[in-house]
């Protein structure tokens, strides 16, 4: 067995949806090794070999594995979450138990969509970062064409919690991210 125990430590609203909640859960031990088995198993995986971490889509929500912890996103309440937990920490472990028999898998896996992105911008269109409107913005940050720190507004209080959850999602993806607010015009 990789994982023994894992308990929720923290909840938040998850402002990508304001219906749902964000949870973080400290686990017992160190799951990375099963990392490229679980990116060979499952389908549209976003695996950032270098970061140790492996994302996981599933009916709309959004389980991003770490070395220590895991963050689920899109979740209905606790109960949902514990759910979930459980399911993962079964298949971890059955992976785990089978990985003589498969492939491991290093690559990136599915690419982010831009509307994935789209979903944790401000949505106001309010042009500050040089685009007519935020799909654009999102469309050019799929694209490495342009930077987070070129939106703003991103970096206010209003929307702490929705850029937490884009630069950990851009992170997982492999992304280069400037973490810093460009105060520059433009
Ligand atoms: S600066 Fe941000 S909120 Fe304004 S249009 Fe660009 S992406 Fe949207």
């Amino acid at each position: 067995m990789l994982l023994h125990s894992y308990k929720i430590t923290r909840t938040l609203p998850c402002l990508a949806d304001p219906e749902k909640i964000r949870a973080i859960a400290e686990i017992s031990d160190e799951i990375h090794e099963v990392f490229p088995y679980l990116n060979a198993v499952l389908k549209g995986c976003i695996y950032n070999h270098p970061a140790l971490t492996l994302t996981i889509k599933k009916d709309g929500k959004l389980f991003t594995l770490h070395a220590h912890h895991i963050t689920l996103a899109k979740i209905e309440d606790e109960k949902e979450a514990e759910e979930i937990l459980k399911w993962l920490a079964d298949l971890i472990n059955e992976t785990y138990e089978k990985r003589d028999q498969i492939e491991p898998n290093y690559s990136k896996g599915a690419e982010l969509r831009a509307l994935d992105i789209y979903k944790l911008l401000p949505g106001t269109s309010c042009k500050r970062c040089g685009e007519l409107t935020c799909l654009a913005f999102a469309v050019k940050l799929v694209g490495q064409e342009i930077e987070v720190a070129k939106c703003p507004p991103l970096f206010s209080e209003e929307y702490q919690e929705k850029h937490n959850v884009l630069v950990e999602l851009l992170h997982a993806a492999g992304y280069n991210i400037s973490t810093k607010e460009d105060t520059k015009d433009g």
